[in-house]
């Protein structure tokens, strides 16, 4: 039993060191099984975000206060980047592709964090994007905006597409928000003749199924995944480790509709407690895995 777990333990301090050793990786790629998909959750790094941004009218002492449960104490804080993949017969399905290299020196990681598990990207066969902020689209083009997955299908929520290319991407929006717009035109002109458009309920692939979770964008979705219990792969909808979840009806400057964005939250945090189901946030602590709990009006995440 000594030996096993002194074994057990030397393996995982050694493998833990030679992740340390690769250069700009956030961790480990974490992976399980779920009803009839592999799953891989991969970093693209880390976003370095405003605190302000989290909940602007919230009460500042019970705002500060969960802060700094999730560690956070100064004014700006990281925000990990999870990318998904799935693997479902012939099928490897990439949720969202990270922000490329013209957002964060800290993020744009996924290409070599997928090299290093092993994983060819070549043999990616569709991609779906939660939403169209920078940090979940921007990578589908390299520096010279050629598509860094010229033979996968791209799939877009169909309001998430009209409204960035709609008159209402630009008009009221905060001027350190209009390279966002120019991003998303750039990174959908170069999936236009491979994009397929979604809506709510639409199956993917067998078991995989898209849910409108409107809000934090226009047309923001996340997946369902069917296995002994749901799993749900969300973008944007819950953000943030303790305040999406002790609060969901605060609202953040990073949605674009706020109250349609708390709204969707507090509809998917009851789904999830109700149902038992299992999460993957893409801004929730790497890998994002857990389980939602609901106490009184508030909910919490347990990682698992
Ligand atoms: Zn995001």
């Amino acid at each position: 039993m000594t030996s096993l777990t002194r074994r057990t333990l030397l393996a995982g301090t050694a493998a833990a060191a030679a992740w340390r050793a690769l250069p700009a990786l956030a961790a480990a790629p974490h992976s399980f099984k779920h009803g009839a998909f592999d799953v891989m959750v991969v970093s693209d790094g880390h976003l370095v975000l405003p605190t302000s941004f989290l909940a602007p009218d919230a009460k500042a002492d019970e705002r500060a206060a969960l802060l700094k449960a999730a560690g956070q104490t100064g004014d700006s804080y990281n925000s990990p980047t999870n990318v998904t993949l799935l693997k479902h017969g012939n099928d490897l399905i990439l949720i969202d592709m990270g922000s490329g290299d013209r957002f964060m020196p800290s993020a744009g990681k996924l290409w070599e964090n997928l090299k290093v598990a092993g994983i060819d990207k070549a043999k990616i066969t569709k991609v779906i994007f939660t939403h169209g902020h920078p940090d979940h689209l921007w990578g589908a083009v390299d520096e010279l905006d050629e598509l860094m997955l010229p033979d996968a299908a791209f799939y877009v929520g169909a309001a998430e597409w009209d409204f960035w290319h709609g008159d209402n991407a630009t008009r009221g929006l905060p001027a350190e928000r209009a390279g966002f717009v120019t991003g998303a035109r750039r990174n959908y002109a170069a999936i236009k003749d491979r994009v397929v458009m979604m809506k709510d309920g639409d199956e993917i692939v067998p078991g995989l199924q898209i849910v409108s979770t409107p809000g934090h964008t226009q047309g923001h979705v996340s997946i369902a995944l069917k296995g002994s219990e749901d799993l749900i792969i969300t973008g944007d909808a819950v953000a943030h480790p303790t305040i999406s979840f002790a609060h969901p009806e605060w609202r953040t400057t990073a949605d674009h509709i706020p109250d349609l964005g708390a709204a969707t939250r507090a509809k998917l945090l009851d789904r999830l407690a109700t149902d038992k189901a299992k999460l993957i946030g893409f801004h929730l602590p790497y890998p994002g895995t857990g389980h939602v709990e609901k106490k009184d009006n508030a909910y919490r995440f347990v990682a698992t």
